[in-house]
C-alpha cells in the first residue's frame, strides 16, 4: 500500500534526484564534482536574481537562519522580527542568544502584520536587520515580501532577511526586484531534495555589512569563509554535502525544465483548487484570504473530528499529513502541496480525506471534494 507523504517537508524526491544521492561518493576536488558544483551555484543565483552570491552549506532551515542573521548583524544591534507563526517566533530566541536587541511584530495566527506597521517601526528606531518569514508553516500566512520589499527603499540602512524554508522555489521570490537582501532555505521543500542542505543567498549590501562587521563569534556559518569556496568550490573550507549537492543539481535541473515561473503558477492553481475542496467538505483555512500559502494548507477541523482518529484513519487510508502546532495542536492538519507534489497527488490526498471523513461518519456525499478539485483546476 503506497503512502503519500504530503506534509510541509521533507516532500517527495524524485528517481533522478534520489539517483544522485545513491552515486558513488567522489573527492570534492573532483574535476567534474567541482564543475557540478559550481553550474550549480551559478543557476541559484540566476534563479533568485541576486547580485551577490549563494551559500550552500550542509546545515537544515534553522542553520540558514542564524546564518543569516549572524553575517549582517553584531551584539547590540537592534532587530525587528515580522512574526506569522512558530517559525517567525524562532528568530526571538535565536536572536536574544546574539545579544541582538529584539522587537517583534507579531499577529493573530492566520493574519499578517500590516505593511504600514512595519513600516511605523523602521520609522521609529534604526534596526540593522528585520526578518520576515515568507510562508509560515504553522499558519500557512504568506507574507507580502514585494510590498515589504518596495516599502524597506525608505529604510536602506536596514538589512531585509527572507525565510524562504517553505516558499523558495514555489512562491514568486526575485532578490533585485524585491528588494531582499538575505533570502534563506532549505532542500526539502519547494526544491524536493532529501533534509540536509542550508541555502543562503545574499546580495552586495549584505556582503557589504558582512565586511563592515570584521570577524564575527560564529565560525561555521560565517559568510566570509565561504565566500572563496563559492567563487571557486575546488577551494576547501569544510567538506561540501558532495551528494546532496548533486541531488540538488537535479532538482534545479528540474525546476528549470518546468520552468519557475511555471511551477510557481502550478502550486497556485493546485493550492486554489485544493483550499477550495476542503472548505466544500467543511475545513476552514486557517490562513486569512489574500495571504494564503501556494505550499501548504493548514486545516482546521470540521465540528466533531477528533485530531488523531483523523490522522490515523487517513495514514490507513494512504496518506501522511502534519498535526496544528501551538495553539492549533489538536484542532488543525497541515497538507503539503509543494515541489514535486502535483495534481495527481492532490486528487488522491483530497478523495483519501473523503474516505476518511467517510469512515469516521462525518461525510456522506462521496467525490464532492474531488469534484470541486476539478472543477476548479478545468476552471
Ligand atoms: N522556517 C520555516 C518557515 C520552516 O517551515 C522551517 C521548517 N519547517 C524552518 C524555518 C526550519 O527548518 P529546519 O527544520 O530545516 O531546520
Amino acid at each position: 500500500n503506497r503512502k503519500l507523504v504530503m506534509i510541509p517537508g521533507p516532500t517527495p524526491v524524485a528517481r533522478s534526484t534520489q539517483n544522485e544521492m545513491g552515486r558513488e561518493t567522489t573527492a570534492f576536488g573532483d574535476p567534474l564534482f567541482v564543475r557540478d558544483f559550481k553550474g550549480l551555484i551559478e543557476d541559484l543565483k540566476v534563479m533568485m536574481n541576486t547580485d551577490g552570491e549563494v551559500f550552500v552549506v550542509a546545515g537544515t532551515g534553522t542553520m540558514a537562519m542564524e546564518m543569516a542573521v549572524a553575517n549582517v548583524t553584531k551584539r547590540g544591534d537592534n532587530i525587528l522580527l515580522v512574526s506569522h507563526g512558530f517559525f517567525g517566533d524562532r528568530f526571538i530566541d535565536l536572536c536574544q542568544r546574539k545579544g541582538l536587541n529584539v522587537d517583534v511584530l507579531a499577529s493573530e495566527w492566520g493574519k499578517a502584520v500590516p505593511v504600514e506597521e512595519i513600516d511605523r517601526k523602521l520609522s521609529e528606531k534604526s534596526y540593522a536587520a528585520v526578518t520576515v518569514t515568507h510562508v509560515d508553516t504553522a499558519t500557512g500566512v504568506c507574507a507580502p515580501v514585494a510590498e515589504i520589499g518596495e516599502m524597506m527603499r525608505k529604510h536602506p540602512e536596514t538589512i531585509y532577511i527572507v525565510d524562504g524554508v517553505c516558499a523558495s522555489a514555489a512562491e514568486p521570490e526575485d532578490m533585485a526586484g524585491m528588494g531582499i537582501d538575505v533570502l534563506l532555505t532549505g532542500s526539502q521543500k519547494a526544491f524536493g531534495v532529501s533534509p540536509g542542505l542550508a541555502i543562503v543567498w545574499a546580495g552586495k549590501k549584505a556582503l557589504e555589512r558582512r565586511k563592515q562587521l570584521g570577524t564575527i563569534p560564529e565560525f561555521y556559518i560565517d559568510f566570509e569563509k565561504w565566500l572563496p569556496i563559492m567563487e571557486n568550490p575546488a577551494k576547501y573550507f569544510a567538506t561540501p554535502a558532495v551528494n546532496l549537492i548533486w541531488a540538488l543539481k537535479d532538482a534545479v535541473r528540474i525546476i528549470n525544465e518546468e520552468g519557475l515561473k511555471e511551477r510557481q503558477d502550478r502550486h497556485r492553481k493546485v493550492a486554489k483548487a485544493t483550499q477550495a475542496a476542503m472548505e466544500a467538505l467543511g475545513f476552514r483555512i486557517l490562513a486569512e484570504e489574500g495571504y494564503r500559502a501556494v505550499t501548504l494548507s493548514n486545516l482546521i477541523y470540521p465540528e466533531g473530528v477528533d485530531d488523531l482518529e483523523f490522522r490515523n484513519t487517513l495514514s490507513e487510508e494512504g496518506v501522511f499529513v502534519a498535526g496544528g502546532l501551538g495553539a492549533y495542536a489538536g484542532r488543525m492538519f497541515r497538507l503539503g502541496h509543494m515541489g514535486n507534489i502535483d495534481m495527481h497527488d492532490s486528487v488522491s490526498a483530497i478523495a483519501a480525506i473523503e474516505r476518511t471523513l467517510y469512515r469516521l461518519g462525518k461525510h456522506s456525499e462521496l467525490g464532492k471534494g474531488v469534484g470541486v478539485f476539478m472543477k476548479e483546476m478545468m476552471g
